[in-house]
């Protein structure tokens, strides 16, 4: 039986493609082995920050052959806008015991590292046996907290990008490679 692709129509608001699909499989496929061979046979509370790490999340742990538990956090730091509205606030917390646990905190992008700075610092605060930080995308340009994350995906420049779990007022989320948009698209007013 054959089947026909149709080509995601949302490509067209791309001004261009930072990380293709393939690249994104090949490397999620290496960072689950990575992730597998730093902790040996333990058990892994994973954490996702939602929703921007859901795909890659999803992604990643169908390569992380550990006992896993899964919690998922919400963090608000963006409104519809493609600049940080400054701090992050947990909105919904970790529903999860972490105490004594292996905890890994999945987000997707690392920008001014307030966010995961402020997460890591709540969680440690609940004495787990370990916390690291895994990031599918890092804009290390962009520091303004000092956060180094365990396991990075990509390095990428310091561009507002959308696609596979990363939106623009809630949208792109579901495109399967990472681009930036076109600049008329940044600031729709119908989106305000
Ligand atoms: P940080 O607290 O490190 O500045 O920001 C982390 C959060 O900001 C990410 O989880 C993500 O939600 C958002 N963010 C940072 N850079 C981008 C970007 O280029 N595109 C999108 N869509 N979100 C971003
Ligand atoms: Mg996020």
């Amino acid at each position: 039986m054959s089947t026909t692709l149709k080509l995601h129509p949302s490509h067209s608001d791309l001004e261009s493609i930072m990380v293709s699909e393939a690249s994104i499989k090949r490397r999620v496929k290496r960072l689950g082995a990575e992730i597998a061979e730093t902790y040996g046979d333990e058990e892994v509370t994973v954490v996702s920050i939602i929703n921007g790490a859901i795909l890659f999340t999803a992604d990643l742990l169908r390569f992380v052959p550990n006992p896993v538990r899964l919690d998922c956090i919400r963090i608000s730091s963006y409104g519809n806008d493609t600049k940080s509205i400054g701090k992050p606030k947990m909105v919904h917390s970790l529903t999860l015991d972490v105490t004594n646990r292996h905890v890994l905190l999945i987000d997707d992008i690392l920008d001014t590292g307030k966010t995961l700075a402020l997460v890591t610092q709540t969680i440690l605060k609940l004495n787990p046996a370990s916390v690291k930080t895994c990031v599918l995308l890092d804009k290390k340009g962009r520091r303004e907290v000092p956060f180094n994350a365990d396991f990075v995906g990509f390095d990428i420049p310091d561009k507002f990008v959308v696609g596979y779990g990363l939106d623009f007022a809630e949208r792109y989320r579901n495109l399967p490679c990472i681009g930036v948009l076109k600049p008329e698209l940044q600031n729709p007013p119908e989106w305000a």
